[in-house]
């Protein structure tokens, strides 16, 4: 062990243990909830990027890397991190994020031809932003087996 890792594992110690470690904990918690979430501030109109649609309810707008020629986020305008925050009093909200897909494909052309509609949940769902989103993928046969 170097010098540098020495320091370092004193470092981590000191941060980890005790009152301390409560206190970087609730640090790192308050400073989770402060930073932005990217799909809020899209809602919100305070990041770059074409809405397609809005509501009171939903929003939807292009995928900054999508997987296929139309690939849509149709999101709720609440801050849900995934499926697993939904109540049963979600279920007409969720109803929604179906409808505005369904709209989406026959605007975008891909509602003969087919889509694919996709909900990430969490590490092994592969769900890379904590805000729940429906993923509306077409233009192109999709590939299987899918997981
Ligand atoms: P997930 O992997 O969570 O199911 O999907 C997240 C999706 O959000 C990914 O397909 C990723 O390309 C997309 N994405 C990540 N950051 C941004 C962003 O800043 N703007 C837009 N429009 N899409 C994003
Ligand atoms: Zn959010």
């Amino acid at each position: 062990m170097t010098r540098w890792d020495e320091k370092q594992a004193r470092l981590r110690a000191f941060l980890t243990r005790g009152a301390v470690g409560d206190l970087t904990v609730a640090l790192l918690r308050s400073l989770a909830k402060m930073s932005p979430c990217i799909f809020c501030k899209i809602i919100q109109g305070e990041s770059p990027g074409a809405i397609l649609y809005r509501d009171e309810q939903a929003t939807a707008f292009h995928d900054a890397h999508p997987a296929a020629p139309v690939h849509i986020l149709i999101v709720p305008n609440r801050h849900i991190v995934s499926v697993n925050e939904l109540e049963p009093g979600d279920e007409p909200l969720i109803g929604r994020l179906f409808s505005v897909a369904r709209q989406l494909a026959q605007q975008e052309g891909i509602q003969e031809s087919g889509y694919r509609l996709i909900v990430n949940t969490g590490a092994h769902g592969g769900q890379t932003v904590p805000h729940l989103h429906l993923h509306l993928i077409g233009g192109q046969r999709m590939r299987h087996p899918m997981g």
